[in-house]
């Protein structure tokens, strides 16, 4: 199983109960591990959660806004204190380069790891350990980047009685029909290892966004087996905002994933009025009225398996 914990669940400014953005993702079998974004204070929010800066291999910045990006030269920092030797690759928008390298210069800051940033744009296809991820643009006040990840399928188990009914004598040889080889017993039969393995299970897809006010640019994308997406405001105070900001409201989001026709979906990046558990259902209820899908409000160290 892989899963995604958010450390950061709040829009613009921290809360007392919610950091600004930040998110991971642990893969199946592995270590090391990914972050999307990484807002003031993200560092703070790893110590407090089961996941370990020293393994962290991977951060994708989803837009240059300060509530997802200043808590990188901490992060840094400190994960060069602890001596983490394995390469760190960072990826983000035009002027990422430019922005840590300038911080790192002026402050000094020198890393016992490589550091490799690498900044995309829309269209970009990386191949990653588990996974392959697309880079899509999005609608905001600054370029924002929405990413779609396929994660590769499960393969099929040995089905070892039938390998015993063909007469395959146990051993050694299971462990080649696994991996898919042809195997030649002694009397010179040949079997094939994919004759022996159930159907793979296939990989999941996941779509998650950065800030953004058009939902639909997934659309092309879809289906998702989850979208986790900002959903600011209802529309309700949206429409009554003296001055309009770049976000989705609830009701947009519902409608979109909606028409997509997703059975999940994660609402994150909530502005700091909904601070109560009566102003969260407000959001929650105007998605339920367009979307019959499931649906959850995102909280600070939520952590959900796929
Ligand atoms: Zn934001
Ligand atoms: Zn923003």
């Amino acid at each position: 199983m892989h899963s995604l914990t958010f450390l950061g669940t709040s829009a613009g400014v921290p809360t007392r109960t919610r950091n600004v953005s930040a998110l991971a993702l642990q893969t199946q079998n592995s270590k090391a591990w990914t972050l999307f974004d990484c807002g003031e204070g993200t560092q703070h929010q790893i110590l407090k959660s089961h996941l370990s800066a020293y393994h962290l291999s991977r951060i994708f910045i989803t837009h240059l806004h300060g509530d997802h990006v200043y808590g990188l030269f901490g992060l840094l920092a400190s994960k060069g204190m602890q001596r983490s030797p394995a390469p760190l690759e960072i990826y983000g928008p035009r002027g990422l380069k430019e922005m840590v390298r300038t911080v790192m210069r002026l402050s000094q800051l020198h890393l016992p790891f490589e550091l490799h940033i690498t900044e995309i744009g829309p269209g970009d296809r990386l191949q990653l350990e588990g996974f392959t991820l697309d880079v899509i643009p999005l609608s905001h006040s600054v370029t924002s980047y929405g990413f779609i990840l396929a994660f590769d399928d499960t393969p099929g188990h040995l089905d070892t009685e039938k390998a015993k009914a063909a007469g395959i004598p146990e051993g050694p040889l299971y462990g080649r029909l696994k991996r898919g080889e042809t195997v030649t017993l002694p009397d010179g039969r040949r079997f094939e290892g994919k004759d022996f393995l159930t159907p793979p299970t296939p990989g999941k897809r996941l779509a998650l966004g950065g800030d953004n006010d058009e939902p639909m640019r997934f659309a092309p994308f879809a289906p998702f087996d989850l979208m986790v997406h900002e959903a600011t405001y209802t529309q309700e105070d949206f429409d009554r905002l003296p001055r309009k900001f770049k976000h989705t409201t609830a009701r947009q989001l519902g409608l979109a994933a909606q028409k997509m026709g997703l059975s999940k979906l994660i609402l994150t990046h909530i502005s700091p009025r909904y601070d109560t558990d009566g102003r969260i259902l407000e959001l929650l209820r105007e998605v339920e009225r367009v979307f019959d899908g499931e649906v959850e409000i995102a909280y600070d160290f939520m952590k959900i398996k796929f």
